[in-house]
């Protein structure tokens, strides 16, 4: 299997996922994904997705909090 972008070969392996929603960022991990080796594009599988979106929508009880300090990149 190859990436969709550079096609280069990819690797399965665990990965965070994050994905930040309004205020809120939510972090996944331990997500299995097959990255690419090359550019590091993610591929996960329809099952890992639907997990995925199930997991942040529902954020029933997350494993632990993260405190997460946010800079501005473009801010002098
Ligand atoms: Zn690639």
């Amino acid at each position: 299997m190859t990436c969709d972008l550079c096609g280069s070969p990819v690797k399965e392996q665990m990965v965070t996922y994050t994905i930040q929603l309004g205020d809120k960022l939510v972090v996944v991990e331990h997500v299995p994904a097959k990255v690419c080796i090359q550019c590091g594009e993610r591929l996960y599988s329809p099952d890992t997705v639907e997990r995925l979106q199930k997991t942040v929508w529902e954020q029933r009880s997350p494993a632990r909090m993260l405190q997460t300090p946010v800079f501005d990149f473009a801010a002098k």
